[in-house]
């Protein structure tokens, strides 16, 4: 009798992605076969891409994918643009393995990887965090700005690994504990990190995309950095009330050293700009305190809402039957 094996499925959020999909398909069924002649995985192992409302021919190639090798491609594909976020965890609510890898679709991150992901895996871990050992292909600014980012998300409280985005590998347990929160904005990877368990690490090039451009222009880039930071510190508001206090204290000092000027010195009376400056410097740090405040309110209306964080349009696959998001089977769409 066969020794039974623990099953993969490697979940890949696309977005318009119809250039790198089949090169992406080839080398992660690749990295499967492999990792099934080595009797690390099962053979039913598969790769499940979620197209995230493209407007190319992704689906169509995730369909043909599937018609061609139906135990080694599935598909779900959603009703629009969710993001890569829920994207990826619609991937994550669908999946039924023992062990899913997420990786992107554009083989940023190298899918060799995942062989010494899945060692891991068996070696006892639940969780194994692929991590960027380089990233010279990626743009100058895209590493600087990353490397500063990661640091004040540290210093607002909200741990992250540095250096690892959302190539990782979990097991079914750590997975099940993952789809029990319940907030609309998502931030995997600080979420991930909470969860504990065993981990481990697995570095890896990042290389630079195979086809395509990238499906996170700097707009998007900053709502998803600003995202990461109000979904899960309230950092920003304590500040808001440390610098109002220091802003309060400067005022009264300054108000003091005032009189002071009137009783004891004939100085003259302090002019025009001293009135201007300090009246323009508290109003702009008021609309950048209402901004962040309106950050936050805006994320309190968003999760009062509980909308699903995805919506499943239709599936290419045998075994796995269209799942709706969690809040969806509970009690419909709010
Ligand atoms: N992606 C997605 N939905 C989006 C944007 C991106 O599913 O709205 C996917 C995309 O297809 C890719 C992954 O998320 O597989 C990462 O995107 P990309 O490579 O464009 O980001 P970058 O590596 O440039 O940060
Ligand atoms: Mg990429």
């Amino acid at each position: 009798m066969v020794a039974l094996v623990d099953r993969l499925q490697i979940v890949v959020p696309c977005f318009n992605e119809e250039e790198a999909l089949p090169e992406t398909a080839r080398q992660l069924c690749g990295v499967i076969e492999s990792c099934i002649a080595r009797g690390s995985i099962a053979n039913s192992s598969s790769v499940l891409f979620v197209d995230d409302g493209s407007s190319d021919k992704t689906w169509r190639l995730i369909e043909a994918l599937h018609a061609s090798q139906p135990q080694r491609y599935d598909g779900i594909r959603l009703s629009g643009n969710f993001g890569h976020q829920a994207a990826l965890w619609a991937g994550l609510s669908a999946s039924t393995a023992e062990m899913v890898v997420t990786i992107d679709a554009d083989l940023q991150d190298d899918p060799n990887a995942i062989e010494t992901m899945v060692a891991r895996y068996h070696d006892g871990a639940d969780i194994v965090y692929g991590v960027r050992s380089e990233r010279q292909s990626d743009t100058w600014f895209k590493r600087n700005s990353a490397g500063l980012y990661y640091k004040l998300l540290g210093l607002l409280g909200a741990e992250i690994l540095p250096q690892h985005a959302d190539f990782r590998l979990m097991s079914r347990r750590a997975i099940a504990a993952l789809l029990q929160y319940s907030e609309t904005n998502l931030f995997l990877r600080a979420l991930v990190h909470r969860l504990g368990f065993e981990t481990a690490q697995v570095a890896y090039r990042r290389t630079p995309r195979v086809a395509g451009a990238t499906k996170y222009p700097l707009g998007k880039m900053l709502h998803f950095a600003i995202d990461g930071i109000t979904s899960w510190s309230v950092a920003p508001l304590r500040a808001i009330g440390i610098i109002g206090l220091a802003v309060s204290l400067l005022a009264f000092l300054l108000g003091l050293w005032t009189l002071w000027a009137k009783l004891f010195t004939d100085q003259s009376i302090p002019g025009w700009a001293s009135i201007m400056l300090p009246l323009m410097l508290f109003q702009g740090l008021q609309f950048i305190f209402l901004g962040v405040i309106g950050e936050y309110v805006g994320k309190i209306f968003l999760e009062t809402k509980r909308r699903p964080r995805f919506i499943v349009r239709e599936t290419a696959s045998d075994g796995i039957a269209a799942r709706p998001d969690r809040r969806e089977r509970e009690g419909g769409a709010r």
